[in-house]
């Protein structure tokens, strides 16, 4: 049915679309509101060309950046006492934004031999196609990086503890070296949630988060953050955030907002936790070693007494060398508390076996290597199914 416009109102057509109701102001809650957009609106073409996507001083574009996303960057900033935040689509989405914003063909990156497997992957994709050379050093070498720096090494990659294996560097050392050479050095703060660890005072001049972690905590988000305090990477950061188009989605966001007022207490909890089951992993004589920071026997132990606060829920074991990987599957699989699965941070405990001499130029050990992410559950019932488990093997 047609409906005739005979007054000055607009069809009923129009009136779906154009309305002018507008709330009142001065509604308070303590949630952040979740801003869903894509085209961000201009009061006029003069305040649309003056557009400035790079100072967060307004928005442009919802790629570039929501009230929503605005908030969540500044709180993730103020954890790691940072001044810039910018937000990926996940956490190698953030480590590939820190490789695009300050790596060009001819250039050099350091990464550790410990790094987490996908940036390690990217490296080497740089490495193969983008004419970048991606080399990667002993975790433990400290000031000795000096000496691997090139004219032409523009970031020194660090992970504190390294993924899987959890080796502490001595990220001051690693960034005095690096710094005496102008050399930027980015820090996957990952474990720490950027909580038990103060990455900007040590020296780190680049922090980046998987949020898929603690931040989320839910086993339900996949988000990463980069963050800096200094101007002149920012831009660069800025400029590789905006032109790699890294958009995240407002509902996730509102998730990982959500999540942040029990981070600490989380994070806490999963520590106690960890150290609980990791203690009584150390005395059974199916294990060789327990590769937990906090524990003696973790390379680089007393550098985690040194700088850290505080441990995340995350650790590995390494079987007595007797054990096949056949045995060390079947007790990753009885395990009946324990998820067979990739990331961590959620309330649900991991276990995951990995092979360890495929994934580093440099392995010593014989025994198996799993990894465990201790969740919430209750450490009597984790411990219990552990035992249980082992007399599989
Ligand atoms: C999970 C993880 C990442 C990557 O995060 P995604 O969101 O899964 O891409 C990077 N570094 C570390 C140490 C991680 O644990």
């Amino acid at each position: 049915m047609e409906v005739s416009v005979s007054d000055d109102r607009p069809s009923f057509q129009t009136t779906l679309l154009h309305h002018d109701y507008q709330a009142p102001d001065g509604f308070g809650a303590f949630p952040q509101a979740i801003h869903h957009a894509s085209t961000v609106l201009f009061d006029s073409v003069a305040a649309m060309r003056a557009r400035n996507w790079q100072n967060k001083s307004g928005y442009t574009y919802g790629l570039h950046g929501t009230p929503t996303t605005f908030t969540l960057e500044a709180r993730l900033a103020a954890i790691e006492n940072g001044r810039h935040c910018r937000l990926a689509p996940s956490g190698l989405a953030a480590i590939a934004m820190v490789n695009f914003a300050l790596l060009k063909t001819g250039d050099d990156v350091l990464l550790p031999d410990n790094v987490y497997g996908p940036s390690r992957e990217l490296g080497n994709w740089l490495t193969q196609d983008y004419g970048i050379t991606a080399r990667y050093y002993d975790p433990l070498i400290g000031d000795g990086i000096g000496a691997l720096i090139r004219p032409n090494t523009r970031l020194v990659w660090t992970e504190a503890p390294g993924s899987v294996s959890m080796e502490v560097p001595d990220l001051r050392a690693i960034c005095a070296a690096a710094h005496a050479k102008n050399v930027p050095v980015a820090l996957d703060n990952t474990w720490s949630a950027g909580i038990a660890l103060p990455a900007f005072d040590l020296g780190a001049d680049i922090v980046m988060q998987a949020l898929t972690k603690y931040q989320s905590g839910g086993s339900d988000v996949l988000m990463g953050a980069v963050i800096t305090n200094n101007d002149e990477l920012n831009h660069k950061l800025e400029s590789a955030h905006m032109r790699l188009g890294f958009g995240v989605g407002a509902d996730d966001c509102y998730l990982v907002l959500r999540n942040l007022p029990t981070l600490k207490l989380r994070f806490e909890a999963h520590d106690a936790a960890a150290r609980e089951v990791a203690a009584w992993l150390k005395q059974r004589p199916e294990i060789d070693t327990v590769l937990h920071p906090a524990l003696p026997g973790c390379p680089g132990h007393a550098l985690w007494k040194r700088d850290f606060s505080g441990a995340g829920g995350l650790f590995s074991v390494l079987f007595d060398a007797r054990y096949t990987e056949e045995q060390t599957d079947r007790f990753v699989d009885a395990l009946k508390l324990f998820g067979i699965g990739f990331s961590w941070g959620g309330a649900h405990s991991l276990c995951v076996p990995y092979r360890m001499k495929s994934m580093r130029e440099s392995w010593p050990h014989r025994g198996q290597l799993v990894r465990f992410n201790i969740g919430l559950e209750d450490t009597r019932d984790l411990i219990a199914d552990i035992e249980q488990a082992l007399g599989q093997l």
